[in-house]
């Protein structure tokens, strides 16, 4: 069975792949906005060879001129043949041709705007703000904005929102997400109970449960077959109806880290204090999944000086169905620990930085940041107990602790979010915090005014359930990219910003978001509220 075919495993119980694989879609803006789109497209499965088709209003021959986008893929094309090559090897079916009429989508800079051009749905960015509105783009102001350091993950966090409310507006969510769905093989045993039939009977992939028969005159034992084994047709037998589609925006929305929009209505892209480029900066990526693998890139994106990134990722393969988000990985590193997928992606995108990124293949624990003291289940734990077979790597993780202008927590559980928030607070650190599932995702900073357990309670803080994409274990967790890649792209946005803020107080700062649908919100970043006085975790 080709592994391949488990891609869209994880987003299918969310949207309705096959009006996705059947889609045409019409694009235009300009080269950064149309390959952003391509680039999300492709990973939701959009487009597919013989059965739908993306058009661009370009031609073979014209030369792609890509600024932002260079993080987004291993090596950017020079021309849009090229362009279509890429993403035709990738299942991809891309055409050319002038559009009569409205556009299905517009992405770009408000530089790009001809004066004939609507667009069904449209996103403009630029200097840290997106708008995202449908019909006529002239409402937007038409001045060139200046070039700053979160021009990349501005426009991806433009991008996610415009591709996800047009998903919305063509009706392809279903109406109830379905989780996690496998395959199950069910055998009878007459005349034995439960108990004995464990005992008896087993499968290449281990033992199964057995429950008793009605009448009691026998056992049913189920065996989970493993994902790789379960031909994907099978998986797609379940029907259920689709959400109707969404209305189209009566009015622009703010989808950006600034905004643009005034209370009276009035658009600007100017007066934002954000410098070219970050410069010097130290960055710590814990965790190089969904969040995580668009954070990474889009940060390197905005730097050109001297960048020390490290990232450390526990997961020691990349599967197949990471590969409907994970913007790092591809068919190549499927098997691979992700950390060391993660590194090679970054250095071959960013040669000029390829020195100062470096990966670490192990999880953080407790023993990284409470060493010699009492750990947060309560056990004394020490770094030289831990490093039972030293292998460098947790002396590693400490040292980058040390050094980390801001960390990053891009996490599968919130137990490992409080112990970075701690290794932060103990570093008078930022920990910039980001996570999604299914259509919701939240980006927010802890800068020391409160931590983990005063804004979300001791409980939630050192809860250890896992949010994985594992099928076992772990509770499984619905993704798409458009979720993902707007929580990466705001909190590459964020940690930009704290980095420059290190050296220009004034550089501004964005503020904690709520993705809800494709909606973005003011999040409410304050403590608990019978959290009073001093919080003992964070002093
Ligand atoms: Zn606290």
């Amino acid at each position: 069975m080709n592994s391949d075919s488990h891609v869209w495993h994880r987003q299918i119980g969310l949207v309705d792949q096959r009006g996705l694989s059947s889609m045409d879609l019409s694009l235009d803006g300009d080269d950064d906005g149309i390959l952003s789109i391509l680039v999300m497209a492709c990973q939701l499965g959009a487009c597919r060879i013989g059965m739908g088709v993306a058009r661009l209003n370009r031609s073979p021959s014209d030369p792609l001129n890509a600024r932002l986008t260079s993080g987004l893929l291993d090596g950017l094309p020079e021309t849009w043949s090229e362009a279509v090559e890429h993403f035709h090897q990738r299942g991809m079916e891309i055409g050319f041709s002038s559009p009569q009429g409205p556009v299905d989508l517009w992405a770009g800079n408000p530089q790009a705007i001809r004066a004939d051009q609507s667009a069904v749905l449209w996103m403009v960015h630029g200097n840290g703000r997106a708008v995202l509105g449908s019909g006529d783009m002239r409402s937007m102001p038409p001045n060139e904005p200046p070039k700053t350091m979160v021009d990349a993950p501005t426009l991806v966090c433009g991008t996610s929102a415009l591709l996800h409310r047009h998903l919305m507006e063509r009706g392809l969510f279903w109406d109830t997400p379905i989780s996690d769905r496998w395959l199950t093989l069910t055998a009878r045993l007459d005349d034995i109970d439960p108990q004995e039939a464990l005992e008896l009977i087993s499968s290449k992939f281990g033992g199964g449960t057995a429950t008793s028969t009605v009448a009691g005159d026998g056992s049913l034992i189920r065996f989970r077959l493993p994902l790789e084994e379960t031909p994907e047709d099978l998986l797609e037998v379940l029907e259920q109806d689709r959400k109707g589609a969404s209305k189209t925006l009566e009015g622009p929305i703010d989808v950006g880290p600034f905004p643009a929009l005034s209370e009276d209505g009035s658009t600007s892209f100017d007066g934002q204090n954000l410098p070219p480029s970050v410069g010097a900066g130290d960055f710590l990526v814990l965790g190089a999944g969904g969040t995580g693998s668009w954070a990474a890139p889009l940060i390197l994106s905005g730097c050109d000086g001297l960048v020390t990134m490290t990232i450390v990722d526990g997961d020691q393969k990349v599967e197949s169905h990471n590969l409907n988000r994970q913007i790092l990985y591809e068919t190549r590193n499927l098997g691979s620990p992700k950390a060391l997928a993660a590194r090679e992606a970054l250095a071959h995108r960013f040669p000029a930085l390829a020195g100062g990124i470096s990966a670490i293949p192990r999880p953080l624990g407790p023993q990284h940041v409470f060493s010699n003291e009492t750990g947060s289940e309560g056990e004394e734990v020490s770094l030289a107990e831990i490093i039972g077979e030293d292998d460098g790597y947790d002396e590693q993780i400490v040292s980058s602790l040390d050094s980390m202008g801001v960390a990053l927590a891009c996490l599968d559980n919130q137990s490992a979010r409080t112990t970075l928030n701690r290794a932060c607070l103990d570093r008078g650190r930022v920990m910039v915090n980001g996570g999604g599932e299914g259509v919701s995702g939240i980006v927010e900073a802890f800068d020391g005014e409160s931590c983990m357990v005063c804004r979300y309670g001791e409980q939630e803080a050192k809860s250890v359930e896992r949010i994985s994409c594992q099928e076992e274990g772990a509770r499984p967790v619905i993704s798409i990219v458009t979720t993902t890649a707007y929580v990466g792209a705001m909190m590459a946005a964020m940690a930009l910003c704290v980095v420059a803020r290190a050296r220009n107080p004034l550089t501004d700062m964005p503020e904690a978001r709520d993705w809800a649908s494709g909606s973005i919100q003011k999040r409410h970043t304050g403590r608990l509220p019978w959290f009073e006085g001093e919080c003992a975790s964070h002093l």
